[in-house]
């Protein structure tokens, strides 16, 4: 096992890492930029390194100084959280080039996952269902045109390397095309400097449901069921739950044992995600992430497990800790978002926090780097806290969600907060009848006090 790990990340996902390796007696370096001096992730790591200026790609992208700060601190390996380096292969090439350790998959699969035609054509030979789109790339507006009239209206044209929701437009019908085809191309390359992109069928009510999957990089992988994000506004997540609200033993059992398959013949290490639209029971694989995701403590809470431990032992060489058999699930678990966001707008207040409090008691978690006198600094994404519930069934996990957030202060700047009070009022979510566009479609006419 390792002695001493780097987490080249910061917010509550710092934190989140610095726990897992306290409780497996493992000491931990902080790195930070200069902003983030005063930060949560400094003061709870054994020790810390600043690592440049405020901006992301001078510091927690910056690879030099984080292979220094692991050299001058004898850390032995890195921990990217999400975001920033997490799926970088070239970085993760550079780690093993200096005797270091990724904690995370290889830079081969983070390569073919991260392009979105490959991990596609990847999963579909692995038997995993995708959603029916061009084969491959679409090279120009002509081919684009012939494969929309081919596969039906609406489509969405989306970049190989798109993320994060950029570069995906949608074409509602042949006249679209033009348009959507250009702008996702021009995304792609503004974004990602590569303009290739792909075409698949634009599925209209479907749900979000994605597979947690882990493996030990020998052959061997689990799946821990699914989670539902269908709850989204501009493709981002902000609600979460599992397990899925619509999802049968049966269903879980079979495309569990798909996903599960399927890492394990690509010898996958480590956490992994793989995504799908979910419409009239039916799969459809839109991308893999591989990384632990934001979202993963409802995992953790209705199978009972550490993910995050596991991905450092895995990493470390050593089995995983269960096997299949050995999970099951209890009950029903529910992150929000919280980000410093104005509504209705969901624009970003960084500022000063004079007053915290977070919720406590019976199956709540709270995720957040906040404290009191912080300042919120405004370079960073506006996640700033995770509220996790987890109760005997969806009803009471509901009811905590509501208990909860009423203990919650965060006085000094806005957050999303007012957004699930409201949220849970609503008779679809008591239901858990909602798919993609239920979020934004509601928000047209919802109304918060300013
Ligand atoms: P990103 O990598 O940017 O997150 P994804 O491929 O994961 O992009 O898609 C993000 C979201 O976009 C999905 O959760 C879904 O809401 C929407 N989406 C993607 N593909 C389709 C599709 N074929 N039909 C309908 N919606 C889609």
């Amino acid at each position: 096992m390792f002695n001493k790990i780097l987490i080249a990340n910061r917010g509550e996902i710092a934190l989140r890492v610095i726990r897992a390796a306290r409780e497996m007696g493992i000491a931990t370096v902080a790195v930070h930029s200069t902003a983030d001096a005063d930060a949560m992730h400094v003061r709870m790591a054994d020790e810390s390194v600043c690592i440049g200026p405020a901006p992301g790609p001078q510091s927690y992208l910056n690879m030099p100084a984080i292979i220094a700060a692991c050299e001058v601190t004898g850390a032995e390996a890195i921990h990217p959280g999400y975001g920033f380096l997490s799926e970088n292969a070239n970085f993760v090439q550079i780690v093993e080039d200096h005797g270091l350790t990724f904690i995370g998959p290889t830079a081969e699969h983070i390569r073919i996952m991260g392009d979105k035609i490959t991990a596609k054509d990847t999963m579909k030979v692995l038997g995993v269902p995708c959603v029916p789109g061009s084969d491959g790339g679409v090279p120009d507006l002509a081919t684009a045109q012939r494969i929309g009239a081919e596969i039906g209206y609406p489509v969405i044209i989306k970049a190989t390397a798109g993320g994060g929701g950029r570069g995906m437009k949608v074409a509602q019908t042949a006249e679209d095309m033009e348009q959507a085809f250009m702008t996702a191309r021009a995304e792609g390359k503004a974004a990602f400097g590569n303009d290739e992109v792909y075409i698949e069928k634009y599925l209209t009510t479907p749900r979000h449901i994605e597979i947690q999957v882990f493996g030990d990089g020998k052959g061997k992988a689990v799946h821990l069921g699914e989670r539902d994000c269908s709850l989204q506004r501009r493709h981002q997540k902000v609600f979460e739950e599992a397990p899925g609200p619509c999802i049968t033993p049966e269903e879980r059992a079979a495309i569990g044992k798909t996903c599960a398959e399927a890492v394990a013949k690509i010898n996958y290490i480590g956490a992994g995600t793989i995504e799908f639209l979910y419409e009239n029971g039916e799969f459809y694989f839109i991308e893999m992430n591989t990384r632990l995701q934001v979202e993963h403590p409802v995992t953790e809470a209705i199978f009972d497990v550490d993910l995050v431990r596991e991905q450092i032992r895995v990493a470390a060489g050593l089995p995983m800790s269960f096997g299949q058999d050995d999970l099951s699930i209890h009950g029903h678990a529910i992150e929000v978002r919280i980000n410093a966001e104005k509504l209705p707008d969901f624009a970003p207040r960084p500022g000063k926090i004079t007053a915290f409090h977070a919720p406590g008691g019976l199956g709540v978690r709270m995720d957040s780097a906040l404290y009191d006198g912080y300042t919120i600094p405004p370079y960073y994404d506006s996640l700033i806290a995770k509220l996790i519930v987890h109760g005997r069934d969806r009803p009471e996990a509901l009811a905590r969600l509501g208990r909860a957030l009423g203990e919650l202060i965060v006085d000094g700047v806005d957050t999303t907060v007012p957004l699930f009070h409201q949220l849970l009022q609503q008779k679809d979510i008591a239901t858990g009848d909602y798919n993609i566009h239920w979020l934004e479609k509601w928000l047209e006419t919802a109304q918060f006090d300013s």
